[in-house]
């Protein structure tokens, strides 16, 4: 291969993390993957990933949960650069430095996180000016939760989760994360939930009413209301102590409270800032759950903090 492209030094990229509002998991289809339709928002936890010229193919990662993050090529950041690079024809390694502050193995798609960021950073550092839907194509093809994580916002997710349809949506929502230090592998929550199931005939879910209406009107107790998730059960059944975290988030006053994705994080809906924080006070305080985070909600996805192609 040929390089063709200019050469900046650095470009850093930041990335939010995701809750499903909604996740209905169909039947397991022949390709092994589950039918979804999903509502995701993107919240404000955020990596961020910085790509530099380099001689070598590499990876470092820093921040609090770096020790759980692989550097081999096993990174999907490191895959999803490589993946681009051979699409563009650049032959030019980059060095991917990730901040991580989204849990690892937590339901909030952390590792899509950060290929989706390092797509647009590596874009940019090597001028190849893809299109965001020549990216998020790419991006499909890495994982299903990445395309959502390059378009960040609210979206309603089909397919695996990879088919992004825009929803009509309102509101800033604040929400409280419980994080728990014991990581669930989503394969393992998925053949838990087809366990469960067993031989039950399964529908192919649809958005609900409930959540498109609450989305429209911007009501955080509508919203809270209407969180569902069809891999919860998984998640308890694989680890008990999980259902005890959403019970007493709600008996501190959460509107909704819910597991994300596949679990572990607890994901709980509050109605202000200060009763985010209050939240937070009242779980630490009684010892249910470990680490608590505060986000805010939606925020926009990947997008460039420095280097050239600044937004
Ligand atoms: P999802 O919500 O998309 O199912 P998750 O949030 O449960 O994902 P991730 O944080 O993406 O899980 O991590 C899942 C696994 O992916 C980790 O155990 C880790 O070994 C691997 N991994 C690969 N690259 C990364 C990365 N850049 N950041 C975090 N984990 C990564």
């Amino acid at each position: 291969m040929t390089s063709a492209f200019s050469v900046d030094p650095s470009v850093t990229v930041r990335v939010p993390a995701k809750v499903n509002l909604e996740l209905g998991v169909g039947p397991r289809r022949e390709d092994g993957y589950h039918g979804l339709s999903t509502v995701f928002m993107a919240v404000g936890l955020h990596d961020e990933v910085t790509a530099s010229v380099s001689d070598d193919w590499q990876v470092e990662v820093t921040g609090p949960y770096a020790a759980h993050v692989p550097t081999d090529d096993t990174n999907l950041a490191l895959r999803a650069a490589q993946a681009l690079a051979a699409l563009v024809g650049v032959d030019e390694p980059v060095a991917l430095r990730i901040h991580k502050e989204i849990p690892v193995a937590g339901g909030m798609a952390g590792g899509s996180a950060d290929a989706a960021a390092a797509l647009l950073a590596c874009d940019q550092l090597w001028s190849s000016s893809r299109s965001r839907d020549e990216l998020s194509v790419l991006a499909a093809g890495i994982g299903s939760d990445v395309p959502f994580c390059l378009s960040g916002g609210i979206a309603i997710g089909s397919g695996r989760g990879e088919q992004l349809a825009p929803v009509l949506a309102t509101g800033r929502y604040h929400w409280v994360f419980a994080v728990s230090d014991v990581g669930l592998s989503t394969p393992e929550v998925y053949a838990e939930c087809d366990r469960l199931r067993g031989s039950a005939a399964v529908p192919v879910p649809e958005p609900s009413n409930g959540m498109m209406t609450a989305l429209r009107s911007g009501d955080p107790e509508a919203l809270g209301r209407a969180l569902t998730n069809d891999l919860q059960e998984a998640a308890f059944s694989l680890q008990p102590s999980l259902r005890e975290i959403v019970d007493a988030g709600l008996e501190y006053g959460a509107l909704g409270g819910i597991v994300s994705g596949s679990g572990p994080t607890i994901a709980f809906l509050t109605g202000s800032p200060e009763l985010a924080l209050d939240l937070c006070v009242s779980l630490t305080a009684s010892g249910v759950a470990g680490e608590v985070r505060r986000a805010k909600a939606p925020v926009q996805g990947a997008h460039v903090v420095t280097g050239p192609g600044r937004a």
